[in-house]
């Protein structure tokens, strides 16, 4: 995911794969933010794969919304489909002349050409390796061999990756959790991403006795 400064982003040309948006309630010295990682929702129905003219979008096997780069020619009409609003056009040339300035770039990531459209993959590098390696040594794949990069850096552990089929994953006993709700769900969009309640004590000084009173 690159970081493209203020100036790119001023012109709205921003290529988060993940924003963090924030809410407020409250006002004044009440005033209380919540904040919500958005990315792609992997959405089952997604409306972004029923609008590309050259099938650049698809859904895989395993449940994620592929983007295939090569096959992209930046119509970006999925990202004006896409409710979220998690995609990116790519205005850069990454790659560059001198082959050490190369190195900067993540080796396990497709280097994309300008004119593409970009997304969250769920790591998918990492998915594909370490199904690889399963396949290699013959042992099955388990509950939190793969973690997300997203996942990995969050010091807060806020992200669970998971199998959502697999009923006994961390991942799957959070989304059937009562804290859980997806967003968006009356476009039937089917997201693959759970959500959880934020739930906090509230601040004595918040209390609407105090200020109703
Ligand atoms: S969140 Fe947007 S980009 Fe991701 S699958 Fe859904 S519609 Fe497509």
């Amino acid at each position: 995911m690159p970081c493209v400064g203020k100036d790119e982003v001023r012109r709205h040309r921003e290529m988060t794969w993940m924003r963090v948006d924030r809410y407020f309630t409250g006002e004044g010295d009440d005033t209380q933010a919540v904040h919500q990682p958005m990315m792609c929702q992997h959405c089952a129905n997604a409306p972004c794969e029923t609008v590309c003219p050259v099938l650049a979008t698809v859904h895989s096997t395993d449940g994620l919304n592929q983007q295939i780069y090569n096959r992209c020619v930046g119509t970006r009409y999925c990202a004006n489909n896409c409710p979220y609003k998690t995609r990116r056009f790519n205005w850069f040339d990454y790659p560059r002349a001198d082959e050490l300035q190369n190195l900067a770039l993540n080796p396990d990531v497709t280097v994309r050409s300008r004119g593409v459209m970009e997304k969250c993959s769920m790591c998918v590098q990492r998915i594909q390796e370490a199904k690889a390696e399963a396949a290699r040594t013959g042992v099955p794949l388990v509950d939190g061999d793969i973690r997300t990069a997203c996942q990995q850096s969050c010091p807060a552990d806020a992200i669970t990756f998971g199998d959502l089929h697999d009923t006994e994953s961390a991942a799957a006993g959070l989304a059937r959790g009562p804290r859980a709700y997806s967003i968006l769900t009356e476009l039937n969009v089917d997201p693959g991403v759970t959500y959880l309640a934020d739930v906090r004590n509230r601040p004595q000084h918040a209390s609407g006795e105090r200020h109703g009173q």
